[in-house]
């Protein structure tokens, strides 16, 4: 199946005919439990000698279809499905920290993520180090014996900055650390972050994935390319697990090691579990990924080439305009395109943003991105209110800037609809 190409891998990866009734689109499997052929099977699939279903917290077969859908997409050796995007943060954490270890992560982040990262994790006994990532040196020094992982994105939300990923990989490897790239405002249509060096790839599908403003869910996708055996700093994949009957799972498990723990322990224990439902409609949605994507950014280029050419407009960030400093880095990191997702800064300041986001009737002013809706928000009072002005600066959202997600509509509709509002701001 990973002979084809990535527009015949997002219809077919990870799903075939039904076994039970030859139905062709995956069937949600709306079932809690699954009968065992007899006690020995049980106690085959509980030992992990087989794979197959137990109890729907772990695995279903409707979820399971998207997990390999995704893993085909990005080229990794599994995945596992999460209930939200933030639940796949700490799942892909969760296997690799302990108390008293940290994270290096990147300034420019969804807000959400800096609060999760920056409080949220503190409860746990991990803590995270926010470094500026074009600055090498310093991440380099911000790692130290207690560094578990790296953490950026691959596109950043929600100023739309590329991530110089191969030089950042470059760091995590020297160092003998996991990356982790959250590729949700990319897919893996636009950047694959495993072949540029990427450990883990997270994502939240409640976005372009899903691709419709319809579910919320996120995954972990594994590259199976690191040696947890390397240090003794992965106990939970190296050593005898506790959690699961002292299975070293490296050993055992190999390229699989880290999917099999997060689903044997993870989704076991902190059971932050996709449900089958959610699952359908991202498999639906993933079905026309690279014809989206392909329509999103085209729709991005010209919005944001427009906004830039207009008197109102202070700024635009998008990394698709050859004024961007991070233009350059589309050839290695997202050759497809530079998404749909970046902030415009209006001359007139907060007022003005607040006019244009009141006066917009084409698009939509929510809390979301990735919807084939286009959407507007003011993210300095709202997904990045939680920080402080000089972190809302940090992850490009100013308080003079609003956020567009470009959708797939008809371009010239977008362009008329922001003109008519910013005429009244
Ligand atoms: C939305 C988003 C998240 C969080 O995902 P949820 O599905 O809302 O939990 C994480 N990272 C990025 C880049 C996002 O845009």
């Amino acid at each position: 199946m990973s002979d084809y190409s990535f527009d015949t891998l997002q219809i077919h990866a990870g799903a075939e005919p039904d076994p039970a009734t030859g139905a062709r689109q995956v069937p949600i499997y709306q079932t809690t439990a699954y009968v065992f052929k007899d006690a020995d099977h049980a106690a085959r699939l509980f030992n992990l000698q087989e794979v197959g279903y137990i109890y729907s917290r772990l695995t279903n077969p409707t979820v399971a279809a998207l997990a390999n859908r995704i893993a085909a997409l990005e080229g990794g050796a599994g995945a596992v499905c999460t209930s939200s995007g933030h639940a796949a943060q700490i799942m892909a954490l969760f296997p690799l920290m302990g108390p008293g270890k940290n994270i290096v992560a990147s300034t420019r982040l969804y807000g959400g993520t800096i609060t999760q990262f920056s409080q949220t994790i503190k409860r746990f006994g991990w803590s995270c180090t926010f470094v500026d990532f074009d600055d090498l040196a310093a991440l380099e020094a911000a790692i130290d014996d207690d560094t578990r992982a790296i953490f950026c994105e691959s596109i950043s939300n929600p100023g739309g900055y590329i991530t110089d990923i191969p030089a950042v990989a470059k760091v995590a490897d020297k160092a003998g650390l996991p990356l982790i790239v959250d590729n949700t405002l990319a897919t893996p249509y636009l950047c694959r972050p495993i072949e540029l060096g990427a450990t883990l790839v997270v994502h939240s599908m409640t976005k372009y994935l899903t691709g419709n403003g319809t579910v919320t869910g996120g995954c972990v996708v594994d590259s199976g390319k690191f040696d947890w055996s390397a240090s003794d700093k992965f106990p939970s994949l190296s050593a005898p697990e506790p959690a699961y009957h002292g299975l070293k799972f490296h050993e055992a498990l190999g390229p699989m090691a880290f999917t099999f723990h997060s689903i044997a322990v993870g989704l076991r224990d902190l059971g932050m579990t996709m449900n089958p439902q959610g699952a359908h409609y991202t498999l639906m949605g993933i079905e026309t990924l690279s014809l989206r994507m392909e329509r999103h950014v085209a729709n991005a280029i010209k919005v944001a080439q427009w906004l830039e050419a207009d008197p109102r407009v202070d700024y635009v960030t998008y990394a698709g305009l050859e004024s961007s400093p991070w233009n350059k880095r589309i050839a290695t990191v997202c050759p497809k395109g530079a998404g749909a997702l970046f902030t415009v800064a209006l001359k007139g300041g907060y007022e003005s943003c607040v006019s244009l986001v009141n006066n917009l009737k084409l698009f939509s002013h929510v809390a979301n991105l990735g919807d084939a809706r286009s959407l507007i928000i003011h993210s300095a009072s709202t997904t990045h209110r939680q920080l402080t002005e000089a972190q809302q600066i940090a992850a490009g959202a100013a308080p003079n800037v609003v956020r567009l997600s470009i959708g797939i509509e008809n371009a010239d509709d977008l362009i008329a609809d922001l003109d008519q509002a910013l005429g009244q701001a």
